[in-house]
C-alpha cells in the first residue's frame, strides 16, 4: 500500500499532523527538496494537488524532448552522405506522439509514487496554502482539510504557470498553452505561435516538422533575446529553412475563434488565420493561492530568497522557496541543484550545525549566478552557460570576447555536411578565467556540460591549455577558442 493512502487514512480533519519539513509543490525540485531533507534524517512530506513530478515530467521537459528528438534526428541524419535518403521523407507522426505518450508516462505519476515511497517521504494529495508561521493546510479534491505543522522548515516549490498576456478575445479562442503544446494529441493544420523565447522556438521547430504551417509572431525583433545574438539568428534560419514563417515586431491586438477558425488581428493591420494558437509569452509564478498573504507576503509575487533559499521578507527562517517560484532559473536541472542545496541547509539548521555559505559552499547555490547551462533543442541547437556578452558588459567586469567558427572544427566535418555553427567563449581578463561559453549548431547540446566545468570550475585559461579534446570531435572548439585567445 503506498504511503499516500496510509496517511489520508490516519489523519483526520481536527488533527494536526507534524512532520520537520513540509514541501508544498511534488514538481522535480519539490520532489528533490525533500529526499535530501530526508536524507539529512528528517520527517518530510510532500503536498501536491496534481501529479507528483511537476510540469516538467508531464507538461515541459520530457513531452517537449520526446517531439524534438526525432525532429533533430533527421535534421542530423539529412547531412550525411548515405544516409539521407533514409530520412527524407515525413515523420511518423502516429509513432512519435506514441512514444511522446510513454516518455510522459501516459500522464500518471505511479511511478514517482513508488520512488518517494522508496525514500520514506509521505504524500498528501491536495492544494497546498500557508496558514500562519510553519502551518500549512491542504485541500483535498473531496473537500477535505488536512492541518499540518512544520518543525522546522516549509518549502515552497509550487513552480510557474504559462503567463498569459491581456489579449481581447483571448478566453474565447481557448488558446494552446504550453501544456497544449506538450500533450495534443493531433496536429493543427496551422499553428500561430506567439513569442520568441525558448518555449516558442522549441515547440515551432516541433509542430512545424510534425505536419503544421507555423507562423511565429514575435514582438521583438529576433529570436532568443536573452543569448548571445547570433544563436537567434541561426535559429531563425534554421526555422525558416524548414518552412516556418517568423514575423519580427509584430504583436496580436485581437482574437477571434469563427468557424472553428482562430482570426488572429495584427499591429500591423493584417490579419491571419489557424486552426489553433500558442501562446508562449512567458511563465508566472503559482503563488496567487498558497497564504502568502499570513505571513506577510504578497499573493502573486514571485518569492525572493537568499542563497540558502530563506524567503526574504519573513521572520524565523523557516520558509524556503526553491525552484521555478523564486525566479532564479527557470529549469528542471538548476531548479534540483537548488533542491540539494536547500535539503542540505535545512537539515544542517535542524541539526545546528554549522552553515557552509561561504561563495561555492555546500549549503550556498552560487551556481544560480555564475554558471546555469541551458540547451535550446531546436534545429540547430543551442547551448550556453554564464554570462552573455551582454550581461558580461553590463556587469563592468573586464572581458575578452572570443569567437570561432564551429564549421571550421574537424569535428564538424565529420558530423555532417554543410554544418553550420558558431561559439564564443568569454574570458574574464583579470582572472582569466571563462565566465561565458555559447556554442550554436548541430550537435551542441552535448558540449555544454564542458563549459560548465570550466565556468563553475573557474579553471585557468593555462589549465584548461592542457585539457585535450578529443580528434576529430566537436569539442576541438575549445582548443580553438583558446588557440584563438592567445593569439
Ligand atoms: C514547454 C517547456 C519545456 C521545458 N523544457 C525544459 C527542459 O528541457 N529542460 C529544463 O531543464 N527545463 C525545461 N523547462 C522548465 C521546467 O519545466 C521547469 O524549470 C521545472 O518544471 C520547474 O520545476 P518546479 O518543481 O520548480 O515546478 P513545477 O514543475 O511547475 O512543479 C510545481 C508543482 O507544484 C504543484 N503545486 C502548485 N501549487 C500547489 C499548491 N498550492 N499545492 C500543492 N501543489 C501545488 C504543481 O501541481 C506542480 O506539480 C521547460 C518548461 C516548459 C514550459
Amino acid at each position: 500500500m503506498r504511503n499516500e493512502t496510509v496517511r489520508k487514512a490516519a489523519v483526520t480533519n481536527e488533527t494536526t499532523t507534524t512532520y520537520d519539513v513540509i514541501v508544498i509543490g511534488g514538481g522535480p525540485v519539490g520532489e528533490n527538496v525533500a529526499d535530501r531533507a530526508r536524507a539529512a534524517g528528517l520527517s518530510t512530506v510532500i503536498v501536491e494537488r496534481e501529479l507528483l513530478g511537476g510540469e516538467c515530467s508531464f507538461w515541459a521537459c520530457d513531452p517537449s524532448k520526446a517531439l524534438l528528438r526525432p525532429v533533430v534526428a533527421r535534421a542530423d541524419a539529412s547531412r550525411i552522405p548515405g544516409l539521407n535518403p533514409a530520412v527524407a521523407g515525413p515523420l511518423d507522426v502516429e509513432a512519435v506522439l506514441a512514444h511522446r505518450d510513454k516518455m510522459s508516462s501516459y500522464w500518471k505519476d505511479e511511478d514517482q509514487v513508488d520512488w518517494l515511497n522508496s525514500v520514506s517521504v509521505d504524500l498528501i494529495r491536495g492544494h497546498g496554502r500557508l496558514t500562519g508561521p510553519k502551518q500549512v493546510a491542504v485541500r483535498s479534491a473531496e473537500g477535505d482539510t488536512i492541518a499540518l505543522t512544520a518543525r522546522h522548515a516549509v518549502a515552497v516549490s509550487t513552480g510557474t504557470r504559462a503567463a498569459l498576456p491581456p489579449i481581447p478575445g483571448l478566453d474565447a479562442v481557448r488558446p494552446w498553452t504550453s501544456r497544449e503544446a506538450t500533450s495534443a494529441g493531433k496536429v493543427p493544420g496551422r499553428l500561430a505561435v506567439v513569442g520568441g523565447g525558448v518555449v516558442a522556438v522549441e515547440m515551432a521547430t516541433a509542430w512545424q516538422a510534425l505536419g503544421s504551417q507555423v507562423t511565429m509572431l514575435v514582438l521583438e525583433n529576433g529570436l532568443l533575446e536573452r543569448m548571445e545574438p547570433f544563436a537567434g539568428e541561426l535559429v531563425t534560419d534554421g526555422l525558416r529553412e524548414t518552412g516556418v514563417d517568423i514575423r519580427f515586431n509584430t504583436t496580436v491586438t485581437s482574437l477571434a475563434r469563427e468557424d472553428g477558425e482562430v482570426r488572429i488581428a495584427l499591429s500591423d493591420g493584417g490579419q491571419l488565420a489557424a486552426d489553433e494558437i500558442l501562446l508562449a509569452t512567458g511563465r508566472a509564478p503559482q503563488t496567487r493561492d498558497v497564504g502568502l498573504e499570513t505571513v506577510g507576503l504578497t499573493p502573486g509575487d514571485w518569492l525572493t530568497v537568499d542563497d540558502t533559499f530563506r524567503v526574504t521578507g519573513v521572520d524565523g527562517g523557516w520558509l524556503y522557496a526553491v525552484g521555478d517560484v523564486n525566479r532564479r532559473a527557470l529549469m528542471t536541472h538548476q531548479g534540483k541543484y537548488q533542491a540539494r542545496i536547500a535539503g542540505a541547509v535545512i537539515g544542517a539548521r535542524a541539526k545546528g550545525e554549522d552553515i557552509d555559505d561561504a561563495p561555492w559552499g555546500a549549503h550556498v547555490a552560487t551556481a544560480d549566478h555564475a554558471a546555469v547551462p541551458q540547451v535550446v533543442f531546436t534545429t540547430p541547437e543551442v547551448a550556453s552557460v554564464g554570462l552573455t556578452s551582454r550581461e558580461a558588459e553590463r556587469s563592468g567586469r573586464r572581458v575578452e570576447v572570443v569567437d570561432y567558427d564551429l564549421a571550421r572544427v574537424a569535428g564538424a566535418h565529420q558530423y555532417g555536411e554543410g554544418y553550420r555553427g558558431r561559439a564564443r567563449m568569454l574570458v574574464d581578463t583579470d582572472r582569466d578565467t571563462v565566465v561565458g561559453v555559447t556554442f550554436a549548431g548541430p550537435g551542441v547540446g552535448e558540449l555544454v556540460h564542458s563549459a560548465t566545468l570550466a565556468v563553475a570550475g573557474e579553471i585557468p585559461i593555462g589549465r584548461l591549455w592542457h585539457a585535450v579534446p578529443a580528434f576529430p570531435t566537436l569539442g576541438e572548439v575549445w582548443l580553438r577558442l583558446l588557440e584563438t585567445h592567445r593569439g
